[in-house]
């Protein structure tokens, strides 16, 4: 009889498009799954509040999917290695299926544990399944990863199209139940206060709603997309980043629906495919952002241009960065923002560059902080994409903005929510006349970080 194989379930919680499950599947015998909340082991970064919600909700729903085909996902806390371990010993497992990371931390655990395993004889197999390219796969002429967006996604282009997602298993044979911990008893969800209603307004996780946003997206937004994908108001976007950086559906999924759609429209070479590549070329920021991070595993504290270890940050104003925080800055696009982000743990694209510029380079605060704020308060907090669009804001990074342009916040409104829509709905103190006063002049502001600038190059 084939001996049981365990799943160790990641950033990956889903069942369709798993090719770790798959692989169990096909070895034949019992499955057990398995899903480990290390915050302990050596350079992993322990989750923020907002991820910590929906990583509730995430486990709640996979669960709930994997039982009904009869498999347990059972839970354990404390260093992965330790743990997987110790359930492949509970399960008799013979077997370890994984889909890869690409954090250094995460590649250094799941690199030692496999060669341990596989030297006491259990199988391990690991797949890709969160990215459509291989970092590896992904490299110029000479050699080299990319640092600039546009050949690299051009280079992703001319490589063999994203595979087609595997389909959901239709049933499962489960192994016998081992000890699991239980899931409230990780305290995963706020309750002293309970600042999470805005996250529960917004937001179901799990993977047949990340499934249906897809679906409604392609639907009802797609066609809008790239015309209005900058209006903070206009509810065109996807919505999927939270789904994607949780893996409830895989970006092969997003791919292969997004073309099967506009193959299926009636003008398949019109509008509707030039939105389609417009949001395609969207998830490939994602995946340069994680090939960038694969190159550069201390992307959330270093700065990839290294000259910018010179800037010469002034020393941090706690009252300024709280007032950041809390959308008290006076500037009404950076306070609707700001308050859109903490109610429902989220924050349109647009807006996010111009808080983030603001913070950077009308306060001057080191990136780092900024991108500390949103890893504990978006939903969609991710180890490549969240530093990776800091560094870019900050001048600092790869094929980022150059630092000398600062985001005017009063022009971008005019720009980008015309009508205040945006703001009348997160800040509407600012219709009323109840704003509180700017805590910087913007002119005067943007002069000293362009100073700032300056003094570090020539440094
Ligand atoms: P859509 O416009 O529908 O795009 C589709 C998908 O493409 C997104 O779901 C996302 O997975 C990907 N994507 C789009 N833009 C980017 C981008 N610039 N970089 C990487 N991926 C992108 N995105 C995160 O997923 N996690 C983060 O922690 C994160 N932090 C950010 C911090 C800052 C300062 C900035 C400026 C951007 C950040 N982004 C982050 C990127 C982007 O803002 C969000 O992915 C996007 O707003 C999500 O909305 P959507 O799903 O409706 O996007």
């Amino acid at each position: 009889m084939t001996s049981a194989s365990l799943v160790w379930f990641r950033d990956d919680l889903r069942v369709a498009d798993n090719p770790a499950l798959r692989a169990a599947m096909e070895r034949g015998g019992p499955i057990i799954a398995l899903y480990v909340l290390d915050e302990v082991s050596d350079g992993i970064r322990p989750l923020g509040g907002a991820a910590r919600w929906w990583l509730h909700g995430s486990l709640t729903s996979l669960g709930d999917r994997l039982r009904e085909l009869g498999v347990q996902l059972v839970l354990r806390r404390g260093p992965a290695a330790r743990e997987v371990r110790q359930a492949v010993t509970d399960a008799s497992a013979g077997a370890v299926f994984w889909n890869r990371r690409y954090g250094g931390a995460e590649r250094e655990i799941d690199a030692s544990l496999k060669t341990g395993l596989r030297d006491d004889d259990v199988v391990v197999e690991s797949f890709g399944a969160s990215l459509l390219f291989e970092p590896w796969t992904v490299r110029t002429g000479a050699g080299q990863p990319y640092s600039v967006f546009t050949p690299f996604w051009r280079a992703c282009r001319n490589l063999p199209a994203p595979r087609a997602p595997l389909p959901a298993p239709r049933e499962l044979t489960g192994a016998a139940d081992i000890d699991s911990d239980a899931l409230d008893d990780w305290a995963l969800l706020p309750t002293d206060p309970d600042w999470a209603g805005g996250l529960r307004e917004t937001w179901e996780p799990g993977e047949p709603a990340a499934r249906a946003r897809l679906r409604d997206f392609l639907r009802d937004d797609l066609d809008d997309y790239d015309r209005a994908r900058d209006e903070p108001a206009a509810g065109v976007t996807s919505g999927l980043s939270p789904c994607l950086r949780w893996g409830e559906i895989s970006p092969h999924e997003v791919w292969h629906a997004t073309l099967a759609g506009v193959q299926g429209s009636k003008t398949p070479g019109g509008p509707r495919a030039a939105a389609a590549q417009r949001f395609l070329s969207e998830i490939g920021w994602r995946e340069f952002a994680a090939h960038v991070l694969f190159h550069n595993p201390d992307l959330a504290t270093v700065n990839l241009r290294r000259e910018f270890d010179d800037f010469p940050w002034p020393r941090l104003k706690p009252t300024a960065l709280k007032a950041w925080q809390q959308g008290r800055t006076g500037i009404a696009l950076v306070d609707a923002g700001m308050k859109e982000l903490w109610h429902t743990g989220i924050m349109h694209n647009r807006v996010r560059m111009v808080t983030a510029s603001f913070m950077i380079k009308n306060l001057l605060i080191d990136w780092r902080h900024g991108e500390e704020w949103f890893w504990d308060t978006l939903v969609d907090a991710d180890g490549a994409s969240n530093p990776f669009n800091w560094q870019w804001v900050a001048g600092s990074g790869a094929d980022a903005a150059p630092y000398f342009r600062v985001f005017n916040p009063e022009l971008q409104a005019k720009k980008f929510d015309p009508h205040g829509e945006y703001i009348g709905r997160w800040a509407p103190e600012y219709g009323r006349g109840r704003a509180p006063e700017p805590i910087v002049d913007l002119g005067e502001s943007r002069k000293a970080a362009l100073d700032a600038y300056e003094r570090m190059r020539r440094s």
